[in-house]
């Protein structure tokens, strides 16, 4: 017992909570409200931060803040809206339920916002809304009639800049006058079916769990959107529920509902109608741009158009890349014949015309398609179409288990795999996430495209089909299709198996439309130029050198060109692997290619024009590489060596094959461990495999062998 007399605090305390989406301000308001009041940690057990500070409100009121991690939706996805949930349904151990929820809404994407707080509405949580970033609203020409938002959603909204800290007071003072939770009926409805069944679910909830009306009704709809077979893993409920849950989900389906989108839309429905009542825009341009939407987002028309306008790309890109692609070939022959002409004859001038300069200009001819292939990605990235694309296919990605999210790192791996996987990173769910890595490689890189392009060259005549496609075209473009669908189809089976689990409800804001910036176009061409020719000028260079030295000892005395490669190392190591890789219909030559592709994909280009010029003499032979494959004859039998089917089956591998070294290390890198670069690996190798085999083997009984 102490004896010093203690004034007996007369303090009230609350505990309040700071939510809201990812970046909307939370931290910011969280800094200005607290300042130097703070504590950070880690939620026990998980590397979650957690913030809490402490701030006077006057009145004799004090408060714990604490500042929870982003969040979108209290059916969690990530381990961070895990947390978040937890804490607000009063469900952690650690942290008691908040007296308060303030929740940040970011005034500029209001739609998007409102999501998570009709979520909160409808668990009767004790709710004030800070509208902020109504600077950047404002700017955007989003005026919010802040009265009536607060009158339809029945509860406190105040307006807040946190970053300039306008409209705290005011906050403070919502705190201290706002006791009770809203208590008003669920201004959603659900279709009538779909309520009637909601309903009763949440009557045999609260019956058996003995819960409040929100707490069942939020129970309810985390059951109907689940998936059933996590149903069935449940232990949460009561046998009871289950079986009636089971009913549901049987019903629902058969009536063809989409479980999870009939509550996301629902919700929507009735946050468009609040905005139309709230919220105009000053600039009435939306019109347009809302029309053009309706036809690019249409479900089925949407999917046509986008699948028309790769096959234009693809078109464009053939059509276009073919005159410079010739002009940059004619340059290295000249310059092949300008140096031959001017060294003496021997190994020297060999290493530099056949090795070097053959090898890098294999690969530098490809340039004109990669620029190509940028320039329409770009396009489609800065236009807008790129988000209406990821909303169209979210449709189809649900089919597989994944959402649209994972639609942006996939045509990102058109370009490259590396950024690809690095842009997973938005995607909350580790499961999905990590599916969309396993599968990004599936997706032809740029990389690919001089080993297509060479292959279609060599190959696939230039005729028309449907009267207006070039088969090259219809060939290049079935390559990205193909890739396309495995990795939807893989995405699938993982999802099925070791990522087993059930994708969120995707939230897209669309970007408006915009005239694509030129001068941004043009600067990611160029960087991907100069990156491509730094390749081309350092990892091929080399690797020509090295494949030449290779390719050119150990000497043979007497024999011609075509003996004295087959003889060097590389015909030595070529035949080695030949019998793994003849069922594929592959001789050693490609073998070789396949081998030094391990580095790069496009060296195996370099690789054929490395082998060819050695084996043909020198470079100023009027002949391309793509005509030297067609013509290659097998020494005994004097038959064709590659017909179109080979040609095919190289593509095939190629679109399937996990062969680039930068991306199992980025792999590594982001999945913190060597486990699931090797899963890689492994399904890419033996899926290519297969699926070679058994296109070579069908073309071979259909009679294409010869
Ligand atoms: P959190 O993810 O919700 O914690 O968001 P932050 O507090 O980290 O804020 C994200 C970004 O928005 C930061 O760069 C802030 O400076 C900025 N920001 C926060 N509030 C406002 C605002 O009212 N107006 C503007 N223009 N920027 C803001
Ligand atoms: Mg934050």
């Amino acid at each position: 017992m102490r004896s010093k007399v203690r004034r007996v605090p007369e303090e009230r305390h609350l505990h309040i909570a700071l939510v809201g989406n990812p970046n909307s301000g939370k931290t910011t308001l969280f800094n200005i409200l607290t300042g130097l009041r703070q504590k950070v940690g880690n939620y026990p057990g998980v590397t979650v931060e957690r913030k809490e500070g402490r701030l006077r409100l006057g009145d004799g009121v004090v408060a714990t803040l604490l500042d929870l991690p982003g969040t979108y939706s209290l059916y969690p996805g990530s381990p961070d809206e895990q947390i978040a949930t937890e804490i607000l349904l009063g469900h952690a151990s650690h942290t008691p339920a908040p007296d308060i929820v303030i929740c940040v809404v970011d005034a500029s994407h209001l739609e998007r916002n409102l999501y998570f707080v009709t979520q909160i509405i409808d668990r009767h949580l004790p709710l004030i809304i800070a509208l902020n970033m109504m600077d950047v609203a404002e700017q955007s020409g989003i005026i919010i009639d802040v009265r009536s938002l607060a009158h339809e959603l029945d509860a406190p909204v105040v307006p807040t800049v946190a970053s300039r800290g306008e409209g705290i007071d005011q906050l403070k003072a919502a705190v201290l006058t706002t006791r009770t939770a809203s208590v008003r009926a669920r201004g959603w409805h659900l279709p009538d079916t779909v309520e009637r069944e909601t309903e009763e679910l949440v009557g045999i909830l609260r019956e058996a769990h003995s819960l409040t009306a929100p707490q069942a009704f939020h129970e309810a709809v985390g059951l109907l959107t689940a998936e059933s077979q996590d149903i069935d893993h449940s232990t949460r409920y009561h046998r009871e529920v289950l079986a009636h849950v089971k009913r549901d989900h049987e019903k629902l389906d058969f009536l063809g509902f989409d479980r999870r989108s009939v509550f996301v839309e629902s919700r929507y429905g009735w946050i468009r109608e609040i905005c139309t009542r709230t919220v105009t825009h000053r600039h009435a341009a939306a019109g347009w741009s809302d029309r053009i939407d309706r036809v690019l987002t249409h479900r089925r028309w949407g999917v046509v158009i986008f699948l028309a306008l790769m096959a234009v790309i693809f078109q464009a890109m053939f059509s276009w890349s073919i005159p410079p692609m010739e002009w940059i070939g004619n340059m290295f022959d000249r310059l092949g014949d300008v140096v031959a002409a001017s060294m003496p004859p021997g190994d020297m001038r060999d290493l530099i015309v056949k090795g070097a300069i053959g090898g890098v200009a294999a690969v530098v001819t490809f340039l004109p398609q990669i620029l190509a292939l940028f320039f329409f990605l770009g396009l489609l990235e800065d236009t807008g179409y790129m988000a209406r694309a990821a909303f169209i296919m979210d449709r189809i990605m649900n089919r597989v288990g994944l959402h649209g999210k994972s639609f942006i790192p996939l045509m990102s791996s058109f370009a490259c795999a590396i950024p690809g996987i690095m842009a997973t990173r938005t995607i909350e769910n580790p499961r999905d996430r990590l599916a969309t890595m396993l599968v990004a490689p599936l997706m032809s890189c740029s990389a690919r495209l001089p080993v297509y392009a060479l292959m279609i060259a060599a190959f696939i005549p230039s005729t028309r089909v449907f009267g207006f496609l070039s088969l090259p075209a219809l060939t290049m473009t079935s390559m990205y299709l193909l890739g396309l669908v495995m990795a939807l189809l893989v995405a699938w089976i993982f999802k099925k198996t070791l990522l087993k689990g059930s994708a969120p409800a995707f939230i897209i804001e669309l970007p408006p439309y915009r005239v694509p910036g030129v001068k941004s176009i043009f600067l990611l061409m160029w960087e991907r130029a100069w990156a491509f020719l730094k390749r081309a000028g350092t990892i091929i260079l080399a690797a020509s050198i090295v494949l030449w030295f290779l390719a050119s000892y150990p000497k043979v005395d007497g024999g011609d060109a075509a003996d004295q490669l087959h003889r060097s190392f590389v015909g030595q190591a070529g035949q080695l692997i030949e019998p793994v890789i003849r069922p594929l219909g592959f001789d050693w030559k490609i073998g070789v290619g396949l081998v030094s592709s391990l580095i790069q994909r496009e060296v195996f280009v370099s690789t054929m024009g490395t082998i060819y010029s050695i084996e043909h003499g020198i470079a100023g032979e009027e002949a391309t590489l793509a005509e030297r494959l067609r013509s290659e004859r097998d020494a005994a039998t004097g038959l064709r060596s590659y017909t179109p089917l080979t040609g095919i089956c190289i593509m095939v591998y190629y679109v399937l094959a996990m062969q680039c070294f930068s991306t199992i290390a980025v792999m590594r890198r982001e999945t913190n461990g060597w486990k699931w670069p090797l899963v890689q690996i492994g399904y890419m190798t033996g899926l290519a495999y297969v699926v070679t085999f058994i296109v070579f083997r069908t073309g071979l009984a259909l009679g294409y062998g010869g």
